[in-house]
């Protein structure tokens, strides 16, 4: 079989390891089933930072699925340390606010010089993920930048009357902020120039089944299905497409997801967002969502089933994956 998941980081590294898990594949490294499972991961986050392309939802993916990760934190390197980052701050080098420890530095370094060297992300992802094995393709949704950016008041009071409002990266407004500061909207900076990248695009039309992680449906989610070409495919493709929702309880799980969907006039519910992804019959998304058992929701023009969404443990996010495939009619 083959599964095309697209995916954010920490819920969609998760997610992901539900779904090798309910295919028989080891939740962490590669081998031992002749089932395909490819991710289309958000590039929205990625941000320059002291030279270097930081690409944080493919690399939590990959140090997720490779072993790599700091599993307490849900990203980042384990038995991390932070010398580097010590050190930028006492030369009060910006951005000190991000996490770049120094093992997950080294990373970024061997990404900047393939990058610099001409290789499209696409290639570089794949170059890394010959150490990590995470025992799924990794593809960046975009070779392309489609930097995710947050419109909110200008901070500094001198400027504010002649430019009321400025767009800071989405990193700053996340890390930096936790998200505090008013969103009026969100700009994808460089999406009217990028394209789909093609293996994504042939990832989705060759797919059995196409699963939409419980991943934030705004900037994870929302800023996937904004390249251009991603749409089209995903209408196109003859295997069902089945979301899952990332808010159970009228909450996000973990994160600030309601802070995303408050700035779109997204309801922080499971059918709010099943809502804004829409029903494939009427032109939306989806043709299958799984809400959390009590989350009823009704989506015009999709199936809807309630089943418990919590992604405790790999058999718990294993069901998780089954009940998606079930909904999609897919065997395994
Ligand atoms: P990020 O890029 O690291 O923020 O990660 P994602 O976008 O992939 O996922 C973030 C989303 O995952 C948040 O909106 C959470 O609500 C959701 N999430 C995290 N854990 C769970 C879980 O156990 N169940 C469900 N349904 N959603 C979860
Ligand atoms: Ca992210």
């Amino acid at each position: 079989m083959k599964v095309t998941v697209l995916v954010g980081g920490v819920g969609g590294a998760r997610f992901l390891q539900g779904v090798k898990h309910a295919l028989g594949l080891p939740p962490v490294g590669s081998g031992g089933s002749a089932h395909e499972v490819t991710a289309v991961v958000n590039v929205g986050d990625d941000i320059w930072l002291h030279g270097l392309r930081v690409c944080p939802d493919l690399d939590t993916v990959m140090y997720t699925l490779g072993g790599g990760i700091d599993v307490e934190k849900g990203w980042g390197r384990s038995d991390e340390r932070w010398s580097v980052k010590a050190e930028l701050e006492a030369y009060g080098a910006e951005a000190s606010w991000f996490g770049l420890g120094d093992r997950d530095v080294a990373t970024h370094l061997v990404r900047t010089r393939m990058l610099r060297a001409g290789y499209p992300l696409s290639q570089v992802t794949e170059a890394l993920c010959h150490r990590w094995q995470p025992g799924v393709r990794l593809l960046p949704a975009s070779d392309d930048r489609v930097e995710t950016h947050v419109v909110i008041d200008n901070p500094d009071p001198a400027a504010v009357e002649e430019t009321p409002q400025v767009a800071i990266h989405f990193q700053e407004w996340w890390i930096r902020h936790r998200a505090a500061p008013k969103a009026y909207r969100f700009a994808s900076v460089g999406a009217d120039q990028a394209a789909i990248l093609p293996d994504a695009r042939a990832a989705i039309a060759g797919a059995d089944v196409v699963l939409v992680a419980p991943s934030n449906p705004v900037v994870s989610i929302g800023t996937i299905v904004s390249v251009p070409g991603m749409a089209q495919a995903l209408a196109a493709t003859p295997a069902k497409v089945v979301g899952l929702s990332p808010i159970v309880g009228g909450a996000p799980v973990r994160g600030m997801a309601d802070a995303c969907l408050t700035a779109i006039g997204v309801e922080t519910s499971a059918e709010g967002v099943g809502r804004h992804y829409g029903g494939r019959g009427e032109g939306g998304l989806l043709d299958g969502y799984l809400v959390h058992t009590g989350d009823a929701a009704t989506v015009p023009g999709a199936t809807v089933r309630e089943v418990p969404l919590l992604m405790t443990d790999h058999d718990a996010t294993a069901d998780m994956a089954r009940a998606a495939f079930e909904l999609a009619g897919v065997g395994v």
